[in-house]
């Protein structure tokens, strides 16, 4: 039987910027449903539980919003379940690093408070189209196909199935097909920290090294990120990284999940046999699917430039802070990179219009498929910026229905100021600096 459903806005994807994106839209009035594929909210993040959010303190200062409210809410439970830390990484700033499955009830709670209808288990398919807008998406779920007839559409799917189909132009990866490598992450269970930290090396490169050259490991293992976890003696392993995987393409996906597993075990069974600390460890929490960082790019009215990201641009239509580096991660046959991209002690803004078609009227996008050139992309895509960016595609697609605009026709400043009423901090030609250090809180 078709079922169809209005709404006001339809959010498609339920990772970070999804999360951020119906929250905004919901908290302000706005009628919202979210479409999530999985069968979790989180995106990447569920799929690599227990994955840092990195970026959220640009200069040391929080970017506020959406991302301050969760980190607030967990960093405040009796007992905390989140801390501010500051990252063991070059040129990474404070991280907040969580309980894994307390984020993620948090974040539906605080979906759930505001009224948002959420869809888990349920696929975003095709667009339709009347001109320049999208009057329907044709979704699925276990009962059956399932059609949304939104007034605005916020993609946030990471991939962009729906504004591709739509026409909107994009580039895969770099423009020439490259992107970036994907990840199987997975946690050990009872690693004696005091051990396994003894050294300053972030990626035990002496370690790797020899696994490699002991053939126990595969070449792509020589930088082994192993850090910290929330929980006392556990440790997040985000290290097992596959090249020349097209995320848009499920068998791809489907390969790489499973020799990413074989190469987790392996890795698994290299800590424990071979590196203090790991002797009486196990695995845990293997991720269900690969970590996808880069797939489809869309094009939109501007697109971020590296070069303008290393001139710390404040740009008028800012919407949130970063000074995330260029977190590049073996894109074809090139190495790991965390380049810092802008001065020390300085940051830049992400521009709103890096979320809005040239054409389509009441669509916008956010979060890892922002317009951006490969190495700014390579810096904007941190999760709390992913939040961020979906919170102001929120607000805009609010305003845009309430005043029956099309999203070309917002003016930023709105948005900005709107942002800057929620706590969204630095913009609007606030400096960043004005305010109390996160890390004091
Ligand atoms: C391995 C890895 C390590 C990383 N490390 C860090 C880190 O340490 N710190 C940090 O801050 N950032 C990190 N990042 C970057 C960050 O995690 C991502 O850029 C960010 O999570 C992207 O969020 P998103 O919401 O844009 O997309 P995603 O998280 O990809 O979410 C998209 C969601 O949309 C859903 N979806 C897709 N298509 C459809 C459809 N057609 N219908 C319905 N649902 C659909 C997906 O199931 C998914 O849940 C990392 C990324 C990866 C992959």
């Amino acid at each position: 039987m078709q079922r169809t459903i209005s709404t006001d806005v339809l959010v498609v994807g339920g990772g970070t910027a999804g999360f951020g994106a119906a929250y905004a839209a919901a908290s302000q009035g706005a009628r919202v449903r979210l479409v999530e594929g999985t069968s979790k909210i989180g995106g990447v993040m569920a799929f690599c539980p227990g994955m840092p959010w990195g970026g959220g303190f640009p200069i040391g200062r929080s970017i506020g919003g959406v991302f301050d409210t969760l980190t607030s809410m967990l960093c405040t439970m009796q007992p905390p379940l989140a801390e501010i830390r500051p990252s063991t990484l070059e040129n990474f700033g404070a991280e907040v690093i969580y309980d894994h499955e307390a984020a993620v009830f948090a974040m539906f709670q605080m979906l759930e408070d505001v009224g948002v209808d959420i869809h888990l288990n349920t696929f975003a398919g095709s667009p339709l189209l009347l001109g320049h807008r999208i009057i329907g998406v044709d979704c699925y779920d276990r009962t059956g196909p399932l059609t949304i007839e939104p007034a605005m559409v916020i993609d946030c799917s990471g991939d962009g199935d729906i504004s591709a189909k739509a026409g909107v132009p994009f580039a895969l990866g770099d423009g020439r097909g490259n992107m970036m490598g994907v990840t199987l992450s997975f946690s050990m269970l009872g690693a004696r920290w005091e051990q396994v930290f003894a050294s300053d090396d972030p990626y035990f490169t002496k370690e790797a090294t020899r696994g490699i050259a002991e053939g126990r490991l595969h070449p792509d293992l020589a930088k082994l990120y192993l850090m910290r976890g929330f929980h006392r003696d556990t440790v997040f392993c985000n290290s097992v990284h596959i090249r020349g995987v097209d995320g848009t393409d499920p068998q791809q996906v489907t390969k790489a999940t499973q020799e990413g597993r074989r190469r987790c075990r392996q890795l698994a069974k290299f800590l424990i046999d071979c590196v203090p600390g790991f002797e009486q460890a196990r695995m845990s929490e293997l991720g269900p699917t690969i970590g996808v960082r880069e797939t489809r790019k869309l094009e939109a009215v501007h697109r971020i430039l590296a070069r303008d990201l290393a001139a710390a641009t404040k740009f008028a239509d800012g919407i949130v802070c970063c000074d995330n580096p260029i977190d590049d991660v073996m894109r074809s046959d090139a190495a790991m990179t965390h380049h810092a991209i802008v001065a020390q002690g300085n940051y830049y803004t992400i521009p709103f219009q890096a979320m809005v078609p040239r054409e389509i009227e009441n669509l916008l996008f956010a979060g890892r498929l922002v317009c951006a050139d490969p190495a700014a992309f390579a810096s904007v895509r941190g999760m709390p910026q992913c939040m961020a960016m979906g919170e102001a595609a929120g607000i805009a697609a609010t305003i845009a229905h309430d005043r029956r605009l099309t999203v070309q026709a917002l003016d930023p400043a709105e948005i900005v100021a709107a942002l800057s009423v929620r706590g969204v901090r630095g913009l609007g030609g606030e400096a960043l600096s004005d305010y109390a250090p996160a890390l004091e809180r």
